[in-house]
């Protein structure tokens, strides 16, 4: 039974799952032009960031997913130097971008101001003013609007964006005319990658971008890593036009760490890089299955009771 004490919890992404995390105190609260934005203490993962009462990344485990969204695509490129990142305005992202010595701009499109503003005033342990890098190109407007206009090219492109659920700005960030202009914005050897959900609450989303991923670009995957704030595992899909990121040597990562400078990781490493790659065989199964229907397949590969017909999937 849930006690007295003060409790978040947040919308559920199916029904019949709720998480509950206990807070000492909500630090900040407000209405944005685009969502409700909030800042918990909570006693098991620190500070949190919660949009639409969905928790978007916590203190004490944002490395598990900050780390695994960039390192892999940053270290699979041989010089990634322009980078644009669409969403991340907690600035976990751009601080893990701005370790490769070899970028020399970041464009970061965020839709919402407050967000960045709440996440500076509370959650420096996330961003670590990663804002103020002279390197960064901080614009406050819409990715999907930003990326039709196709205005530049990059050697990677990452899209951190929220659960594509409820009322969030994010859900275009899921449209198949969003990949088709991501691929055209990238450079020979460039590479995209997006946060695609829990593989075991939402298959159909990880599935969703692999496939749309698949039909812009020549090489497309799918990898792992654990947030344990969110529920567990957690899934990126990325797209590229002739690096396989799932195939770069690990002595070539190691390489790159040393000569980039990047040693104080707690989540990635070459190991754990190529093994990301190593899918659970259900959820193996339910890619190869909806890659060869060109659309996420309809029945849950675990849960029946999670309904899959995927309103998301705008092919
Ligand atoms: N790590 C989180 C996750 O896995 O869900 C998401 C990180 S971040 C907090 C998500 C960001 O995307 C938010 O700052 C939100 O304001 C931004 N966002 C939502 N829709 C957007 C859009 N259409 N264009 C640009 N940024 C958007």
């Amino acid at each position: 039974m849930i006690d007295s004490g003060l409790w978040h919890t947040d919308d559920p992404e199916v029904p019949s799952q709720r998480i509950w995390l206990k807070v000492r105190e909500t630090l900040e609260r407000r209405t944005s032009p685009y969502q409700e934005i909030a800042v918990l203490d909570t006693v098991l993962f620190g500070r949190a960031l919660v949009l639409n009462n969905v928790i978007q990344t916590a203190e004490r485990d944002e490395f598990c997913y900050h780390e695994m969204l960039v390192h892999p695509v940053m270290l699979a490129h041989p010089a990634p130097r322009h980078v644009l990142i669409i969403g991340g305005g907690d600035g976990g992202a751009l601080r893990r971008v701005l370790e490769h010595n070899t970028v020399e701009r970041v464009t970061m499109v965020e839709i919402d101001r407050d967000v960045v503003e709440v996440c500076r005033r509370h959650l420096t342990a996330i961003h670590a003013n990663a804002f103020d890098d002279p390197r960064v190109d901080l614009r406050f407007e819409d990715g999907f609007a930003f990326v039709q206009a196709r205005p530049s090219r990059y050697d990677i492109i990452i899209v951190d964006g929220p659960d594509p659920i409820g009322t969030t700005p994010g859900a275009v960030l899921f449209a198949g005319e969003f990949y088709q202009a991501l691929a055209d914005m990238l450079t020979d050897d460039g590479i995209v990658v997006q946060q695609t959900e829990s593989p075991f609450l939402l298959p159909a989303q990880t599935a969703a971008t692999y496939i749309l991923l698949r039909r812009v670009l020549p090489i497309a995957r799918t990898y792992l890593t654990t947030v344990q704030s969110y529920d567990g595992a957690w899934s990126f899909t990325l797209g590229a036009r002739s690096i396989d990121p799932a195939t770069v040597d690990e002595a070539v990562l190691l390489a790159r760490m040393n000569e980039r400078g990047i040693s104080a990781c707690r989540y990635y490493s070459p190991a754990v890089h190529r093994a990301a790659f190593q899918l659970p065989v259900f959820l193996q199964q339910f890619l190869d299955e909806s890659l060869a229907a060109g659309r996420p397949a309809e029945t849950h590969p675990l849960m029946p009771e999670v309904n899959l017909r995927f309103p998301g999937f705008q092919p």
